[in-house]
């Protein structure tokens, strides 16, 4: 079946009564027969598995093209999970310089207790990455395009290098889904998200999920991290993932598009030094974007605002529509200063702004934009 039939259709329970949506089970516990076995679909505690989160693990795999999902309650408690999974006490990880600052601390400030080691490299440059390999690296970890810069990474480059080392690459594909990138068929080994941002797409549900290409020693290790760690997402939670996945397609379809014609409108003005947005010819990942994102470019831009980052902080606040606030991926625009955002060490230009281009009319976006530019003319 076609990707959006799978994002409606994916992991659907046969029902006794017939309701066409899936109830929410609200359920912690499960009936046991007369033997003291399981029921007939093997649930027994909603830590160690539930129809909804059922549902939803099956539908993100199907989606992914993975064999087997896992679902937590947070992006962040997913990439927990897949470290603490694949990492070995006094082994080395590889992340992108420019990676989602929550990964970074994570890799810099929890990991190191474990002793174990990492090493940040620019992506974009296949070569630098070859050089950060040492012999007891076990992970490299991509983000592609890059928070907040939109810088592209290779990703069958990475992949086939890895391979050589016998290293594994887990791909952060929160940005992209797998409608526009598919991590696997790149030679990605395990693929995460936060469902957070497009999965969720209404910015009213916290998720995240690991999923793996083939069922390895990884799974019953990944599982024993999720349901023995219990970090597991609510039933009601894992509904509403489910639900939003059903119109990913029609959502993000929309969002590119508006995105792609503002990438455009950014470029023609004069208080804009630049914008990052892989869909633009002069990108200098253009050309592998084009190839590995299926044509689609996202609809994350970032800008950089001549007036510095006073004008940055003039123009995010100086809309309507589009709201100064933190996280992506909804059906509403949102804009962000990035820097404020990022605490004591923060990375980001200073005249950055991000864009998170949601679904409403694009004569409207244009018009909001127009109105916050004219703030800083
Ligand atoms: C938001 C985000 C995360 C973290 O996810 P949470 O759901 O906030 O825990 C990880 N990676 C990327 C790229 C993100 O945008």
């Amino acid at each position: 079946m076609h990707f959006d039939t799978l994002s409606i259709h994916g992991g659907r329970p046969d029902d006794q009564i017939g309701s066409v949506m899936s109830p929410i089970h609200v359920t912690t516990t499960f009936e046991r027969d007369e033997a003291g076995n399981l029921g007939g679909k093997g649930y027994v505690y909603t830590r160690w598995d539930n129809p909804n989160r059922r549902q939803l693990e099956t539908k993100l795999a199907l989606l992914e093209g993975g064999e087997e999902a896992f679902a937590f309650p947070s992006g962040m408690a997913a990439a927990m999970a897949l470290t603490q999974s694949v990492l070995e006490p006094e082994t080395h990880l590889i992340i992108p310089d420019d990676c989602y600052h929550g990964i970074a601390h994570l890799v810099k400030s929890m990991l190191p207790k474990w002793k174990i080691t990492y090493t940040e490299v620019d992506m974009s440059d296949a070569g630098a990455i070859e050089k950060a390999i040492k012999k007891n690296t076990r992970l490299i970890i991509i983000e592609t395009p890059s928070n907040p810069m939109l810088k592209i990474t290779d990703i069958a480059t990475v992949c086939k290098l890895a391979k050589s080392k016998g290293i594994l690459v887990g791909c952060d594909n929160t940005w992209t889904t797998p409608l526009i990138q598919r991590p696997f068929e790149l030679g990605a080994d395990l693929v995460f998200h936060s469902s957070t941002k497009f999965f969720g797409g209404h910015s009213d549900v916290l998720g995240g999920c690991i999923i793996v290409h083939k069922k390895n020693e990884l799974v019953a290790r990944i599982r024993e991290y999720q349901v023995i760690g219990g970090s597991v997402p609510s039933p009601f939670d894992c509904w509403l993932l489910n639900r939003s996945l059903s119109t990913l397609s029609l959502r993000l379809g929309r969002q590119i598009q508006n995105a792609s014609t503002i990438a455009d409108f950014l470029k023609t003005k004069p208080q804009v030094e630049q914008v990052y947005y892989p869909g633009l010819p002069d990108h200098p990942g253009h050309d592998i974007a084009k190839r590995q994102m299926n044509g689609l470019f996202g609809s994350m831009i970032s800008i950089g605002l001549r007036g510095g980052e006073k004008q940055a902080l003039v123009f995010a606040s100086g809309m309507k529509l589009f709201k100064h606030a933190t996280s992506l991926g909804g059906v509403e625009s949102l804009i962000e200063h990035r820097r404020s955002a990022e605490g004591n060490s923060p990375r980001s230009p200073a005249n950055l702004v991000r864009l998170s281009v949601g679904v409403e009319y694009i004569d409207d976006l244009i018009a909001d934009l127009a109105l916050g530019f004219e703030k800083i003319k």
